[in-house]
């Protein structure tokens, strides 16, 4: 199936080949003909073919321009200019709903100290007025001086009487102010189990960590269908124009879930969207009985749980001390028993059991329960989302129940500059071993975790073939041992991804049957050099056929 230059000779026997072959027969009907493309299917044997014919939204056939122009015709034919063409990037971890949302409040992301973040916040309050709760996302303290956890000080003293919550970068911590506190009905000392609220000098300082945060967000209103539809689709479209046609949403609501399913009905949101439940007694007995839901563009078959927190917030859960926090080993979000218990509910069942774990404790005892319940090789395609830090003896533990890691490389250039910090020079070793964790079933899907980090999925080959931030930095790549080869991350952002969601056999490579989501990107991604990755510009985005993007 590979394509080249064909000899003089052989071009001219292979087009009286097909004028003979097809000029007494009518030429079939498509919908659309992609030709002069560079188009990598992501077969098996990651060939590479010019062309290929849509029909009803999914691929007719692929090969040369000869092969397909003569066997079929369209009135919508595409030329694609010899650029480089792909499967529509797959994100395998991602949070669709809730960017969509962030995409309304104050982006906080990359402020160097507390003053920018409240900056920031006062800056999004003016141009929104009359907000009933200030919400934002993406602080972080360890790019502030001194990394410590700020107090809600500076935020009590502009927003005495609005309610204010700030997510930190990754989701496991917020700051409040004492509006937001005393609506939540929090007082200095309280304690909760699998979380922190902060008390310092007996008040309270605004941190609330993992199942904290839940005790202020549950008193956040809910947005209107109409508001909701706004964010899905402002989501959607950066999505399409970053060449994604296919998210994976990990964790969501019933509420959540309707409300994508019926605007996809009502054909106002084209994305594919796989969901993980979140995991809550009332999801699971909703869906449960039912068994997976999938429409053409939903697939609800994932249940997510949460071993542990992040190691930024130092919630993740590991077998020995922090290295920067003496006696402290984070902690786990809910007890092994319930662990256990999920993982003997779900392995009776056609619901993959996806659980976060950080830290190389909270991997451990997940490996641990899931290779309990699935006793050796199996296709029940169970995931553990983050993979992070893994103690040198349990990387096997993956192979031994087929148990998939799902990492995103950026978390690794993000968090390269402190991990060392927390971890120590021989536990990073197996941290963010993205490599060695592919060698474990010989595939490994990857994701980028937005809004936690940005949504690009070039940033995630970059991340992943180069091991360097959005900087270049380091030079020379952090860890190199753990790089993929530019095919494995280019699978890894595709088949293997659509693999992750029991998708492969619909999408992640463009092969007779398959949907026909494609992108035609203006760089090649298997040969431009690592400082062209990130300016590659997705000239044209196709989802089933129809496009969505274009430059
Ligand atoms: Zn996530």
């Amino acid at each position: 199936m590979t394509s080249g230059k064909q000899p003089g000779k052989q071009f001219l026997a292979a087009c009286l080949l097909s004028f003979g072959l097809f000029s007494c027969h009518s030429r079939q009907p498509a919908d659309l003909i992609l030709y002069h493309g560079k188009v990598y299917t992501v077969d098996s044997v990651f060939s590479k073919v010019e062309a290929f014919a849509v029909k009803d939204g999914k691929i007719l056939a692929a090969g040369s321009d000869e092969e397909i122009k003569g066997k079929y015709e369209s009135a919508q034919m595409v030329d694609a200019g010899g650029k480089a063409v792909y499967p529509g990037f797959i994100d395998a971890h991602a949070h669709f709903v809730r960017y969509g949302e962030s995409l309304y409040t104050a982006g906080l992301f990359g402020s160097d100290s507390f003053e920018e973040v409240v900056r920031r916040v006062k800056q999004f309050a003016d141009a929104h007025p009359g907000q009933a709760w200030i919400l934002g996302r993406g602080w972080d303290q360890n790019k502030f001086p001194g990394k410590s956890f700020p107090d809600n000080a500076l935020l009590n003293q502009l927003f005495p009487n609005t309610p204010v919550v700030l997510g930190r970068v990754d989701g496991h911590a917020v700051i409040a102010n004492a509006k937001a506190l005393e609506l939540a009905g929090l007082h200095p000392g309280q304690k909760i189990p699998g979380g922190e609220i902060e008390t310092k000098n007996g008040r309270l300082t605004g941190i609330l960590i993992d199942n904290a945060e839940h005790l202020v967000q549950s008193k956040i209103p809910e947005l209107s269908p109409a508001d909701e539809q706004e964010r899905l689709d402002a989501a959607q479209q950066r999505c399409f124009a970053q060449g994604l046609t296919t998210v994976t949403d990990c964790g969501l609501d019933r509420i959540d879930i309707e409300r994508v399913d019926s605007l996809q009905r009502a054909g106002k949101l084209k994305m594919r969207v796989y969901v993980m439940l979140s995991d809550s007694k009332a999801n699971l007995d909703y869906y449960l009985p039912k068994g997976p839901y999938k429409t053409d563009l939903l697939y609800v078959k994932g249940v997510k749980a949460y071993a542990d927190g992040a190691l930024g917030s130092r919630g993740a859960c590991l077998l020995q001390p922090y290295d920067d926090k003496a006696g402290w080993q984070g902690f786990l979000l809910s007890s092994p028993a319930h662990y256990d218990s999920l993982a003997k509910l779900l392995a009776g069942t056609d619901f993959q059991l996806c659980t976060h774990a950080i830290g190389d404790s909270g991997n451990r005892i997940i490996l641990q329960v899931y290779n309990k319940y699935l006793s050796g090789k199996n296709d029940k395609r169970w995931r553990i989302e983050h993979a992070q830090v893994i103690a040198p003896a349990d990387f096997t533990l993956f192979g031994k129940g087929s148990v998939i890691p799902s990492v995103q490389p950026t978390h690794a250039t993000s968090d390269m500059y402190w991990a060392g910090e927390r971890l120590g020079a021989t536990r990073l070793k197996g941290a963010y071993a993205f490599k060695q964790l592919l060698q474990q079933n010989g595939w490994l899907p990857l994701g980028t975790d937005f809004p936690v980090e940005d949504i690009s999925p070039f940033k995630t080959f970059l991340a992943a073939v180069f091991r360097v931030d959005a900087k270049g930095s380091p030079t020379g790549g952090f860890q190199m041992e753990n790089a993929l080869s530019r095919e494995e991350a280019i699978r890894g952002m595709t088949i293997w991804a659509a693999k992750a969601d029991c998708l492969e056999h619909e999408i992640g490579s463009l092969e007779a049957g398959k949907k026909a989501d494609f992108i035609i990107l203006d760089k090649d991604l298997m040969e431009v050099p690592w400082n062209e990755v990130l300016p590659t510009k997705v000239v044209a985005t196709y989802s089933g056929g129809q496009k969505m993007h274009s430059l």
